[in-house]
C-alpha cells in the first residue's frame, strides 16, 4: 500500500501536467497508467502534434518542462482560417497584440517526454508500475485506487486524468453527456515545397475542417476532419492519391504537398462529465471534457483544470488544511465549470456552423468571419481567445509559480 496526497489516475499528458503542478507545490504524488509511460513516448502510440496557446506555455515554463521542447517547438505567426472557395476569410497575425507568437506547435511525445524527465527531479514522485484501475475506495480521509493486480494506491485526493472513458469518472459516479460527431480526424504529417512562415491555415469544407499546422523544416502538421466512413476511406489511399485528396481539398499554396507518415485516424466526440468532482475525487483533461479538434484547444482546456487543481490545493496545504476536503475540490469545480461549459459549447457550434453546404447557413458564417476580421476589437479578442490570455486565470497560466 502507497499513501500521498494525491493518486493520479492516468499518465498521459493531462495527468503528467497535474503531477508536476502539484510537485512543484511540494505535493508528494504517485501517477499510475495501465501501460508504462516512458514506453509509450518511445513507440508512436501518439503521433499527434499539440497547438499550446500562449498561457499553456507559460504554465509550461513555470514548471520548468518548456526548455526541454523549446527548441522542437514551432511558433504560430499567422493564423489564417477559410470556408470552402469563400473569398472570404480571417487572416491573425500575432502582431495585432504583441511580440510573443500566438502559440506554438509540439509533438506530444516530445512533450511528454519532458514533462517525465522533469518529474524524475522530485523524490516527491512516484510512477507505479502499470496497472489497470478496477476499483475506488473513499474511506474517512482517504481516497484509494484498487489495481486489477491489487495492489492499492491512496492519497488526499484521487484525480482522474485517465481520457475520455474515465474509469474513475465512472467508479465515481460521475455521468456523462455525450454527442457523437460521426466524424474522425485524419492525422499524418505533410512535406511541402514552399515554407509556411509560421502559417497556421484551416480551410473549413462540408466534409469537416482540413488544418495545417507548422512544424520545423517545409513540413506541417495535417488535422483532417471527414465524415467517418470517408476518413477512413481516405486515411487507406496509398501516398499519391492521398496528396492528391488532400489538394483538391486544401489547394496548391504551400506548393506540392507529401505524406510524410505515419497516419492514423480519430473518432471524435464531445464528451462532458456533468460534475468535475465527487467525495475526494477530481476530474482533469479529457477524463472530465474531451471535445472536437476544430479549435486546438482540447489541452489547453485541460491545462487550465492543471492550473486551477494545483493552485487550489496547494493553498490548501499552505494554510495547514487537508487538499483532499469537500471545500478544497468545490472550489475546483466552480472554478472550472463555467470555462469549460462555454468553450466546449462554442466549439461545438463552430463545428455545426461550419460542416454543411447550406446556402444560407454559408452565408451567415461568412458574414461573421467578414465581421470579426474587419472589426479590430473583435478580432484581439478572438486572438486573445485563441492564446487563452483573456478572463481571470490561475497563477500558473500567468507564468508564475504554483
Ligand atoms: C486529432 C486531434 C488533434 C488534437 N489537437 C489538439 C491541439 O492542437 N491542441 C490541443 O490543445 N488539443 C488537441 N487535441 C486534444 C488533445 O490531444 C487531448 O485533449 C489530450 O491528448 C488529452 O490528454 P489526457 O491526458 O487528458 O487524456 P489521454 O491522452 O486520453 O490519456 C489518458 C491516459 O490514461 C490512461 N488510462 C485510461 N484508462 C485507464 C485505466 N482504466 N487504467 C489505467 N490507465 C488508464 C491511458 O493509458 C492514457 O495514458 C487534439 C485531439 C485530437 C483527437
Amino acid at each position: 500500500m502507497q499513501r500521498a496526497d494525491a493518486v493520479i489516475a492516468g499518465a498521459a499528458l493531462s495527468g503528467l501536467s497535474v503531477a508536476l503542478a502539484l510537485a512543484e507545490a511540494g505535493l508528494e504524488v504517485v501517477i499510475v497508467d495501465r501501460t508504462d509511460p516512458r514506453a509509450a513516448v518511445a513507440g508512436d502510440g501518439d503521433i499527434r502534434t499539440t497547438a499550446i496557446s500562449l498561457s499553456s506555455r507559460r504554465l509550461l515554463t513555470a514548471l520548468g518542462a518548456w526548455d526541454a521542447v523549446a527548441d522542437r517547438a514551432e511558433p504560430i505567426l499567422d493564423i489564417r482560417v477559410s470556408d470552402g472557395d469563400s473569398p472570404i476569410h480571417l487572416h491573425y497575425d500575432h502582431r495585432t497584440v504583441g511580440d510573443e507568437p500566438m502559440g506554438h506547435i509540439i509533438v506530444n511525445n516530445d512533450l511528454k517526454k519532458a514533462l517525465l524527465d522533469r518529474l524524475a527531479t522530485f523524490p516527491g514522485v512516484t510512477i507505479a508500475p502499470p496497472g489497470a484501475i478496477a476499483e475506488l475506495a473513499i474511506t474517512p480521509g482517504a481516497a484509494s485506487l484498487v489495481l486489477a493486480d491489487g495492489r492499492r494506491l491512496s492519497g488526499a485526493v484521487v484525480v482522474g486524468a485517465d481520457g475520455r472513458e474515465s474509469a474513475v469518472r465512472a467508479l465515481a459516479g460521475l455521468r456523462v453527456t455525450r454527442l457523437p460527431y460521426r466524424q474522425s480526424s485524419i492525422v499524418d504529417t505533410i512535406g511541402h515545397d514552399r515554407p509556411h512562415h509560421g502559417l497556421a491555415h484551416e480551410r473549413f469544407l462540408p466534409g469537416g475542417p482540413v488544418a495545417l499546422l507548422p512544424l520545423s523544416g517545409n513540413r506541417s502538421a495535417l488535422v483532417w476532419t471527414e465524415r467517418t466512413a470517408v476518413a477512413e476511406r481516405i486515411a487507406r489511399l496509398d501516398d499519391d492519391a492521398f496528396a492528391a485528396a488532400l489538394t483538391e481539398r486544401f489547394g496548391d499554396s504551400f506548393g506540392t504537398l507529401r505524406p510524410l507518415g505515419p497516419r492514423r485516424v480519430f473518432p471524435l466526440e464531445l464528451v462532458v462529465a456533468e460534475r468535475f468532482v465527487a467525495e475526494r475525487v477530481a476530474l482533469v483533461g479529457d477524463a472530465a471534457h474531451a471535445m472536437h479538434p476544430v479549435a486546438g484547444q482540447g489541452f489547453n482546456l485541460g491545462l487550465r483544470d492543471v492550473a486551477a487543481l494545483a493552485e487550489v490545493m496547494a493553498d490548501a496545504v499552505r494554510l495547514g488544511l487537508d487538499p483532499g476536503s469537500a471545500t478544497v475540490l468545490r472550489d475546483y469545480q466552480r472554478r472550472r465549470r463555467f470555462d469549460a461549459a462555454s468553450l466546449m459549447a462554442s466549439t461545438d457550434g463552430l463545428v455545426r456552423l461550419f460542416s454543411n453546404d447550406i446556402g444560407p447557413v454559408r452565408g451567415v458564417r461568412d458574414l461573421g468571419l467578414g465581421v470579426v476580421e474587419r472589426i479590430p476589437p473583435f478580432k484581439r479578442m478572438a486572438i486573445r481567445h485563441a492564446m487563452g490570455t483573456l478572463g481571470t486565470l490561475p497563477r500558473l497560466l500567468r507564468g508564475e509559480p504554483v
